[in-house]
């Protein structure tokens, strides 16, 4: 029997672990692909309170290291339901079931497609989510980026360093992104700005060849040929098996203000998959922080309260 089982091993969760097993609580983590989630993928992280500069894949496994040298136990299993039970909560996985006093949904968000027809077909075969994973593979070729947040930003000026020619294609003019990061991209000779326009079509037999481009001002449709396409359009979240346990809003983020109760009784929330104003690395870690705190509470209650058979 756990204390805290932990759905995501991204920042959220991994914080969480740390505040659960300093409190002398038993923590599982179950994260369905790898830790670190969605920061494991950025080449630079320069917004942190007190570090400086640092890489995503660097921080994720400090943060790791961190939490399971507390002693977290964590396993690459994915939670796949939730039974609400009185005196306990079950988690289960394909294999296992995992009893607990508590659960913190830390789930987080994936990245949002195009939605365009062809889409999936062209994964790996010229189109990708992830400019750090697969930016080496586009060596000297013609690339673009879609999307104007940081990712965008972040993405463009990582395959900036590997690519022939970079275009950042974006649906308006101005960017989401910090303006530090635009500018310094502005300065590169091998980026381009493709502004005001939106991807309608991907062109390419097996292999993506290119795209086509609508201007969201002048109605004009254009082509561009394209080795690769990086699709940086924001993230979604990743609640659809926990959408009957608690309360989702209309987009799938799980209802829950700064003090990441759900509303179902000893199940918190923590990180990106919760309703919320800003997804940063640090509002990640600050709700691990209060998830792990009240999960900690909850578990010490049940703990005191006599055994209801
Ligand atoms: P954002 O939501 O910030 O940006 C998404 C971008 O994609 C927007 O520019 C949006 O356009 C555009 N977009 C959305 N949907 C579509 C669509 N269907 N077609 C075309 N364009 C679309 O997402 P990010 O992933 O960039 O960032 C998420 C969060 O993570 C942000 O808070 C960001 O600051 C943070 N982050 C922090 C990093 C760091 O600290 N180092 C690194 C990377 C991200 P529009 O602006 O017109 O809505």
């Amino acid at each position: 029997m756990y204390d805290i089982v932990i759905v995501g091993g991204g920042t959220a969760g991994l914080s969480a672990a740390i505040y659960g097993v300093r409190a002398g609580k038993k923590v599982l983590i179950l994260e369905k692909k790898n830790y670190g989630g969605q920061i494991i993928n950025s080449p630079e992280v320069e917004n942190y309170p007190g570090i400086p500069h640092i890489s995503g894949y660097e921080f994720a496994t400090g943060l790791y290291r961190q939490a399971t040298g507390l002693g977290a136990e964590f396993s690459l299993e994915e939670a796949l339901r939730i039974e609400d039970g009185k005196d306990k909560k079950v988690v289960f996985t394909a294999e296992n079931r995992y009893e607990t006093a508590s659960v913190i949904l830390a789930t987080g968000a994936r990245n949002r497609p195009l939605g365009l027809e062809g889409e999936r077909e062209f994964i790996g075969a010229g189109i990708s989510y992830c400019a750090t994973c697969d930016g080496a593979f586009f060596r000297g070729r013609e690339t673009a980026v879609v999307g104007g947040g940081n990712t965008a930003l972040e993405d463009a000026m990582f395959l900036a360093g590997y690519c022939k020619k970079v275009y950042v294609i974006h649906r308006r003019e101005q960017f989401r992104g910090e303006r530090a990061l635009l500018e310094t991209l502005r300065a590169k000779d091998n980026v381009e700005f493709v502004l005001n326009v939106v991807v309608e079509e991907l062109k390419g037999e097996k292999q993506l060849e290119g795209v086509v481009l609508r201007d969201v001002v002048t109605g004009r449709r254009f082509e561009k040929r394209l080795d690769g396409l990086f699709v940086a359009i924001g993230q979604m979240p990743d609640n659809d098996a926990f959408a009957e346990l608690v309360e989702t809003d209309e987009k799938g983020y799980i209802r829950a203000a700064e003090d990441c109760r759900t509303g179902v009784d000893g199940i918190f929330t923590a990180g990106d998959c919760r309703t919320k104003a800003v997804r940063q690395l640090t509002t990640a870690a600050a709700d691990g922080a209060v998830a792990g705190l009240a999960a900690c509470e909850y578990a010490a209650r049940t703990d005191a309260a006599p055994a209801n058979d």
